[in-house]
């Protein structure tokens, strides 16, 4: 079938790959209608691996989808033919130790579209298991779907932070992961977020998301606004989601005590933080690795309006202009947040 490869480090080609997938008893065949284009997809394209994960043969790119489902195994019930599904890109063994905890998200055998070695779904169809495919509400379009996995993300996060009702959020980094951790907040019941950044065309658009404060961290303090908005306390949750060493050394600045930081964004390389920063607010610190289990609820969120994710796409190109896409997104504009890929 016609793919869109990386072959090997900044070399990108569409076309034939041989790829051949048996439908078994408990999976369905999606025909593929939209995809996002990810950071990571970018940096493996750009580096050729991110960690540990290498990219050492050719593997299709993309993990953010949404489709038709055309196809469906014996066991199957809960989908049909015909069906519009967004799918989960990690699959997990479900036999293993993490994934009895219910933390199948730190599986070690997870297998994860378009990290080396498993191939990705910029390609017209796929076979998934149907237990990681869910139906889109009706009111819902494909390329909102296909925002559903780095929204799954932000829900991580609003998760781990245990958000209160009218808990004041900041949300460091208004990237894609920070804008979507924005919303997930405002929909676990914060009353208001603060949004920093150090481009102010992403601030702007993160502005118009709802009762959202942004803060250019190149001109303004963050601590002086968070402490001006609550009398000196300081914000309930903090989540660090640009990945940055500077963002990620004032963590603990804006956080009030026993307040809760969540590390989000993924730093390039191993870096610190100020351990006495959040002794002294024995502050609790979490951390967020993709997901689990949070598809349905993101889905719920967007069939009831309460979270609208379609200013977040911010481009759209088709499949067959997909090498462009990818030169697009890895020079993205800060007008820009999300790219996706439609299929027809
Ligand atoms: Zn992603």
């Amino acid at each position: 079938m016609e793919a869109l490869i990386l072959e090997e480090t900044k070399k990108l080609r569409l076309g034939e790959f041989a790829i051949e997938e048996a439908l078994g008893p408990r999976d369905v065949r999606i025909t593929i209608k939209t995809v996002g284009i990810c950071g990571s997809d970018i940096h493996y394209y750009e580096m050729g691996r991110i960690g540990p994960f290498v990219v050492e043969a050719p593997m299709i790119l993309g993990h953010e989808a949404s489709g038709v489902v055309t196809e469906v195994g014996g066991e199957v019930s809960t989908l049909k033919v015909g069906d519009r599904v967004c799918m989960e890109p990690g699959i997990p063994d479900p036999n293993s130790r993490a994934s009895r905890l219910g933390l199948y998200n730190l599986d070690p055998k997870v297998r994860f579209w378009a990290t080396p070695p498993v191939h990705g779904i910029l390609r017209p169809s796929v076979v998934h298991p149907a237990d990681f495919t869910f139906k889109i509400p009706e009111s819902v379009t494909f390329a909102e779907a296909a925002m559903v996995e780095p929204l799954a993300v932000g829900m991580q996060a609003a998760k781990k932070a245990r958000i209160e009702p009218g808990d004041l959020a900041v949300v460091m980094g208004a990237g894609p992961i920070g804008m979507v951790t924005a919303l997930a907040a405002l929909a676990g019941g914060c009353s208001h977020v603060i949004l920093t950044d150090t481009q102010q065309p992403k601030l702007d658009l993160g502005a118009s998301l709802g009762p959202v404060t942004p803060v250019n961290v190149a001109k303004e303090s963050l601590v002086e606004i968070v402490s001006a908005m609550t009398g000196g306390w300081g914000a309930d949750v903090v989540f660090e989601c640009s990945g940055s060493a500077p963002a990620l050394a004032g963590v603990f600045a804006p956080l009030r005590p026993g307040g809760c930081a969540v590390l989000v964004g993924m730093p390039g390389s191993p870096i610190t933080y100020d351990v006495v920063g959040a002794q002294i607010k024995e502050a609790r610190v979490e951390h967020v690795f993709r997901y689990a289990h949070v598809f349905p609820r993101a889905l719920a969120l967007m069939g009831s309006g309460s979270i609208d994710v379609k200013p977040l796409v911010t481009d759209t190109f088709e499949f067959a202009d997909s090498i462009a896409a990818f030169e697009y997104a890895a020079h993205l504009p800060p007008t820009s947040v999300k790219a996706q890929i439609t299929l027809p």
